[in-house]
């Protein structure tokens, strides 16, 4: 089956909630990065769907997923909520199991927040994770990294070169990940969390153009419907699949990076589940020479540097997930393949 891929920014704050842009300059700067999808996400509120600006705008797709959970509270995207207004002012657990009643997809955001240095608040990490109530979680997040890095030493970043702040994703939330999916799929998300919201004397705060070119999430799918609905609805199932990998491509793009798993019947994508059986292959495609690593139920097995391609057979059954590191930096993390045990 012929497969594209699409690349798009998720979590996105307008002036619908606490950001500084309104979502149509918004819109208008993700078509000039030349995205082929955005997900606003603006806390409480579904603004952007309901001034019909989600939908199609020449190559782009836009969709919304309001950010669920009020101040001092754990939050979630919600993809297909019906009925916002029913959420509000629940306790952020109670709210996803009522988002999931309404048929909503959700996706815990930032699970392990940062904590700001020098700011009193508290941080307040996702705690409810004994639920099917969730199809997804956000394993790195730009705006989490740069607060989560932003001790006082090194503030001038913070204000310039903060793309260097972005160091991936923390390894609690990377061990948490990796043991949920040993028993159910859960498919990562790449977030920016950007607000683009202060404007300082001297130049703009991290406006969306910049943060346009840093973590996307890339979809890898059948070619979407030309109907804008049935678009994103495809793309909203992609992502919720796990048919994905987020890349940090400031560095080197990442499109084209693939990973498979081959066997006489067929071929396995990002995402999907299938009984392990003996012949299959791990099958990992770069098209930047990086350092790749093949994880297995969360513990790296094969390693190697100056790769652009890595065939290896899968020994058994497992969740096995690909890392990509090009330098000191943290490049590629694919959704795992699930080889269950028959
Ligand atoms: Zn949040
Ligand atoms: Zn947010």
């Amino acid at each position: 089956m012929t497969e594209r891929e699409y690349v798009g920014a998720i979590h996105l704050h307008s002036t619908f909630s606490d950001g500084r842009q309104p979502v149509e300059e918004i819109v208008a700067e993700a078509q000039r990065a030349g995205l082929d999808y955005i997900v606003v996400s603006d806390h409480n509120s579904d603004g952007t769907a309901r001034i019909g600006l989600t939908g199609r705008h020449g190559g782009l797709l836009v969709l919304s997923a309001p950010e669920v959970g009020g101040r001092g509270n754990p939050h979630f995207l919600a993809f297909g909520l019906r009925d916002l207004d029913a959420l509000v002012g629940m306790p952020s657990a109670d709210a996803l199991e009522a988002a999931a009643a309404q048929g909503a997809a959700n996706v815990i955001a930032h699970p392990h927040a940062a904590h700001i240095a020098l700011l009193p608040r508290k941080p307040v990490d996702w705690e409810h994770w004994d639920t099917h109530a969730f199809r997804g979680m956000e394993i790195w997040s730009y705006m989490h990294d740069v607060c989560h890095n932003a001790v006082p030493w090194r503030l001038p970043l913070v204000f310039t070169w903060h793309r260097l702040l972005v160091t991936g994703p923390r390894p609690e939330t990377l061990a948490l990940w990796d043991r949920l999916c040993l028993t159910r799929r859960v498919a990562a998300f790449g977030s920016l969390d950007n607000h683009a919201t202060r404007k300082m004397v001297i130049r703009e705060m991290y406006p969306h153009r910049d943060l346009f070119q840093t973590i996307h999430t890339h979809v890898v799918c059948p070619p979407l419907p030309d109907d804008a609905a049935a678009a994103a609805a495809a793309l909203t199932d992609a992502l919720l699949d796990g048919r994905s990998f987020i890349a940090m491509d400031t560095w080197a793009s990442a499109a084209g990076f693939r990973f498979r798993v081959e066997g006489a019947a067929g071929s396995l994508g990002l995402g999907q589940e299938a009984p392990w059986q003996p012949g299959l292959r791990l099958v990992v495609e770069s098209p930047r020479e990086a350092e790749l690593t093949v994880l297995r139920n969360g513990e790296p097995i094969e390693r190697q540097r100056d790769c652009r391609r890595l065939e290896l057979p899968a020994e058994g059954p497992g969740v096995y997930r690909i890392q990509g590191r090009r330098g000191r930096r943290p490049w590629v993390f694919t959704n795992p393949i699930y080889l269950r045990d028959a």
